[in-house]
């Protein structure tokens, strides 16, 4: 058999994938696919559409909404000319894109409120670790046109209810208001006296801040900086009238869904364009990386961005971190087999025969394999084992003589004999279906029912 060393570089170049990139391989992508499922189905039922937008967008866009005092446009964009001379950078995040989609397409147009959802993979040139990668993927929920603090609520119940369903626990939820631009602007004035006394121990991307976006000093992760900010003013205490009975109307709004949440001053978010709601769910499972989520509101986006005045909001989750948490946790979910039905063809008749029957398996939506690497009957259960085959038929001299086989149920071990003429695939779902209740196995495994098979042979 074809073994090589792990790493082993058998090109010249050298085979490694680039720095904070992960491949995602076969035995881990099962998992990812359960879990986008789950997002998607929740997302669905909230009424959220999926959109697609491009993975690489102009530069601008990004400098205009994600803002060019964060670090995200600071430090860790992926930017690059084109050949046409054009500044393109790889999306560090995806409410760019989409609003800027919502605003070439003028779906608002289409009816209030608009909701998207997206997976995607994201691009930030950060330093590496547990959770932090360069590419990482998001799935993330925006919504527009909807004002009221119920949407607030309504956006968090939908994270919340993907954790949920996932079965995900110990993940705090905490919300935080950082106002409008008017009552933002007599905080960031206080925060700014504040801060001044301190100015000589600020880290120099906080420094800059100080002028520009004083409340992203909160954000910032030296440890120094942290310090500082630790009695520093907090923006609750600065809220005017109307975003204050926002904040209290969303909280009003969780308790009547039940999601328990804590009221964390320090919450700014990392991107400039979030107004009045904000919140994280975070982990003790994650070490340093400890938000899975962040999202809020950002009513100020989509004019900034040359529309009409449209409130927003949305999240995102990062997926690398979720799927962290559910390992920490121990959470599997039940994956669906790979191969209902090996068949172990000895010799060129039955290879053929054994061609023709998965090939008539396929057509009906059944997971089945034959042998593809000539291999001894053997060496073929061994693979079928390994494959996790709900069922094995061996088709030798005999079994062809007499077209006949034994069907054999890998679990109970127990062995049906089965035609190999016009009736196959009926005896087969026939037995598959009646071991299905002795093995106690969910088959929604076994995608087609014995009606519709039937159904199907009569064509
Ligand atoms: P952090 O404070 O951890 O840097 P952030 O505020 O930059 O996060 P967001 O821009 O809000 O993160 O992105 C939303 C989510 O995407 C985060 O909560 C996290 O789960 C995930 N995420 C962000 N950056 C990365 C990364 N480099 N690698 C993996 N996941 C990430
Ligand atoms: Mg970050």
């Amino acid at each position: 058999e074809f073994m090589y060393q792990q790493g082993e570089n058998h090109m010249a170049a050298n085979i490694q994938a680039p720095k904070g990139t992960k491949d995602i391989l076969p035995k881990n992508s099962g998992t990812w696919q359960l879990v986008e499922d789950v997002m998607r189905d929740e997302a669905s039922i909230h009424g959220f559409e999926e959109i697609r937008t491009p993975v690489f967008e102009r530069t601008e866009l990004f400098e205009r909404s994600v803002g060019d005092t964060t670090d995200v446009v600071q430090k860790e964009m992926y930017t690059f000319l084109d050949k046409g001379n054009r500044s393109i950078s790889l999306r560090p995040e995806g409410t760019a894109g989409v609003v800027r989609a919502l605003l070439e397409h003028a779906l608002i147009n289409e009816g209030v409120p608009q909701k998207f959802y997206y997976l995607i993979s994201c691009y930030r040139y950060e330093n590496t670790q547990e959770g932090r990668q360069r590419e990482f993927h998001q799935f993330g929920c925006e919504a527009f046109g909807a004002a009221a603090p119920v949407a607030d609520a309504e956006l968090i119940a939908l994270a919340h209810g993907i954790f949920e369903r996932l079965g995900i626990r110990n993940l705090s939820l905490e919300i935080n208001s950082i106002g409008c631009p008017e009552c933002r602007a007599k905080y960031h004035a206080a925060l700014k006296a504040f801060l001044e006394a301190s100015k000589s121990e600020l880290c120099d991307t906080c420094l800059e801040r100080l002028d520009k976006n004083p409340m992203r000093i909160l954000d910032c992760k030296t440890p120094s900086c942290g310090e500082i900010t630790q009695n520093a003013p907090v923006m609750k205490d600065y809220l005017c009238h109307e975003c204050a009975e926002h904040f209290t109307a969303v909280q009003e709004y969780l308790d009547a869904a039940e999601i328990e949440y804590t009221v964390n001053p320090r919450i700014v978010r990392g991107l400039d364009y979030y107004t009045r709601t904000v919140f994280e769910f975070i982990s003790n499972d994650l070490g340093a990386q400890s938000t899975v989520c962040g999202g809020g509101r950002y009513d100020g986006l989509v004019k900034q961005m040359g529309g009409a005045q449209t409130p927003a909001l949305g999240f995102a989750m990062g997926m690398e971190r979720l799927l962290l948490i559910m390992q920490a946790q121990g959470i599997q979910l039940p994956e669906p087999p790979v191969c209902e039905l090996y068949i172990a063809p000895l010799g060129k008749q039955a290879q053929i025969k054994a061609f023709a029957f998965t090939n008539m398996l396929h057509q009906a939506s059944i997971k089945a394999e034959c042998d593809m690497c000539d291999r001894s009957l053997k060496a073929q259960m061994k693979y079928a084992d390994k494959i996790g085959a709900l069922f094995t038929l061996v088709l030798g001299d005999d079994e062809l003589k007499h077209n006949q086989a034994e069907l054999k149920n890998m679990k109970t071990g127990e062995k049906t004999s089965i035609s190999l003429g016009d009736t196959f695939l009926t005896e087969f779902v026939a037995a598959a279906t009646q071991a299905e209740d002795m093995m106690a196995l969910n088959m929604d495994e076994l995608s087609v029912d014995l009606e519709s098979f039937k159904q199907f042979e009569k064509e």
